[in-house]
């Protein structure tokens, strides 16, 4: 039985799907781990197991690749046109449409996110699946003019089986991120949701076998990085790997590709994104928007602004304000729609708080929060939102990726040194600028060395927008059309007319 707090109410759908065993999905059934091991998913606001789930091993991955190969060759490409597979996507969408709550309370059960924040992961995941159905049927090759006794053209085509790795921090969201393309150009996918959230991908397998998906073109295999993702990485027959996640992982999916069948790869991966605040920026709006790009998600957001930069004329203010809202920030049970829930797991709670006790080590100004939150919230993985104080961009609470709720400030001068600032990290996700002055933003801008740039705004996303991380952040954009160059090959076709 689910512990709840008090006067909240799962729907039936919700624990009917927890009540009963979980298994893999593979070629349109659900299956058993081959090799009988499961492991617990945990509700990170309490610390109690909410499921077993299985634990794929590299022979369930197997027999998932060669479900969506089968499938691939014999059901789906080029069998299914554009235009079913657009339906069948749309169709997808309107279960899931349909499910918003399940889908809202099994996020917030696994990941811990408040159910109002979960809400607006679905409602993106389901806009995302809408957006790619549009592009099922308008991905066209092109005529390319050459010597006139030769017709040269080009056809643009799915790569085959695709393995999905995704993290556990907008755990839906990421799967539609990458499912939505990869189905709308043609693809068989294998998607290994992360080991702390693997729920939502398996409802969502649920709503895939109502919408009529043909067996083998989704399939969900469940597990830990290791075995079940490195079986992803180093499988013979899988022609690409999407992975979103850290960017340590990151190189060791493309060394594994390069070691086994030099498949493609695409990663999105960490960040430590700058917001900038220049002193003519407008300050109210500025400080409500620098407080959710901080602590978002309980900060645990890839495009997090965990650096901010505010100009010296209205650093003490900015200071103030931004200590005392994060002070009256609520915490608690997602379930409850508090403004942050608990980070997701014990691993994180510990990691976050390593870097915390780091920084003030480090000679960094604790401002605010850096504890574990206490009283009656001991059992789960919660913590205070903290910031940090700070002149040397040298510090390892600087330059590392935390993902918690932890942003670090700092005072700048003039508006090269904010550029050159925002520049000094390995990562480039994602960067912001606030200013009322459109050659600055512009300036900044062009400067930033960054995949995504915000001006007066920030975590501004649309499925048609690409996205994706420059420098040590990434490689490849998904969303928009870049992310069918990321899901098909081009081949050229010659025609020799005499
Ligand atoms: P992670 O890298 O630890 O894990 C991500 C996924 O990879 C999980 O499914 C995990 O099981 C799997 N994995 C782990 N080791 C593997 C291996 N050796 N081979 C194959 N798969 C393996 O990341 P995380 O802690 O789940 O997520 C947080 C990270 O994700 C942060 O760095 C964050 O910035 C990044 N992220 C990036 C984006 C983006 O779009 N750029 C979006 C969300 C999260």
């Amino acid at each position: 039985m689910i512990q709840l707090p008090a006067g909240v109410q799962l729907q039936e759908k919700t624990l009917a799907f927890l009540a009963k065993p979980q298994q893999l999905f593979i070629g349109g059934d659900w299956v058993d781990p081959k090799e009988g091991q499961y492991f617990s998913s945990l509700n990170p606001a309490n610390g109690e197991t909410i499921a077993e789930v299985p634990l794929a091993t590299a022979l369930d991955v197997n027999q998932a690749v060669a479900a969506a190969r089968k499938a691939f060759q014999s059901q789906w490409y080029p069998k299914v046109n554009p235009a079913t597979r657009s339906q069948l996507i749309h169709k997808l969408a309107d279960l899931m449409q349909r499910d918003l709550q399940v889908f809202m309370e099994l996020e917030t059960l696994d990941n811990g996110k408040p159910l109002n924040k979960a809400k607006y992961d679905v409602l993106g995941a389901i806009n995302h699946f809408r957006y790619y159905a549009g592009w099922a049927t308008k991905i066209e090759g092109s005529t390319i003019p050459v010597d006139g006794s030769k017709l040269v053209y080009t056809l643009r085509e799915p790569l085959g089986v695709v393995g999905l790795i995704v993290p556990w921090n907008f755990p839906l969201m990421m799967a539609a991120w990458k499912l939505a393309p990869a189905l709308a150009c043609g693809n068989c996918c294998v998607l290994k949701p992360a080991e702390q959230t693997p729920l939502t991908a398996l409802y969502l397998c649920k709503l895939i076998q109502e919408a009529g998906f043909p067996e083998g073109v989704v399939n969900v295999v469940t597990g830990p990085g290791l075995p079940t993702g490195e079986a992803i990485t180093q499988q013979m027959d899988i022609d690409k790997v999407s992975f979103t996640g850290s960017t340590v992982v990151g190189r060791k999916i493309m060394s594994a590709a390069a070691n086994s069948n030099l498949k493609k790869v695409s990663l999105e991966l960490g960040g430590k994104s700058p917001n900038v605040i220049f002193a003519d920026a407008d300050l109210k709006a500025v400080s409500q928007s620098a407080l959710w790009s901080s602590f978002y998600n309980t900060g645990q957001e890839c495009t997090l602004g965990s650096r901010l930069y505010v100009e010296r004329p209205i650093y003490d203010e900015f200071l103030v304000k931004l200590k005392e809202q994060a002070e009256q920030l609520s915490i608690g049970n997602g379930l409850n729609n508090p403004d942050l829930g608990p980070v997701v797991s014990q691993k994180q709670l510990d990691r976050v708080l390593h870097y915390i006790e780091l920084g003030q080590k480090e000679g960094a100004e604790l401002i605010t929060g850096g504890e574990r939150c206490g009283g009656d919230l001991d059992e789960g993985y919660f913590l205070s939102p903290t910031i940090f104080g700070h002149s040397n961009d040298d510090l390892q609470i600087v330059q590392e990726e935390i993902f918690g709720p932890v942003v670090v400030v700092s005072a700048f001068d003039e508006s090269e040194e904010a550029i050159r600032r925002a520049n000094n990290t390995r990562y480039g996700l994602a960067a912001a600028v606030w200013t009322k002055d459109i050659s600055k933003a512009h300036r900044f801008a062009q400067a930033t060395q960054a995949g995504t740039v915000w001006i007066n705004g920030y975590d501004l996303f649309d499925p048609a927008v690409p996205f994706g991380g420059h420098k040590e952040s990434g490689i490849g954009a998904e969303m928009g059309k870049s992310a069918i160059d990321l899901y098909t090959q081009e081949k050229s076709v010659w025609v020799n007319l005499t």
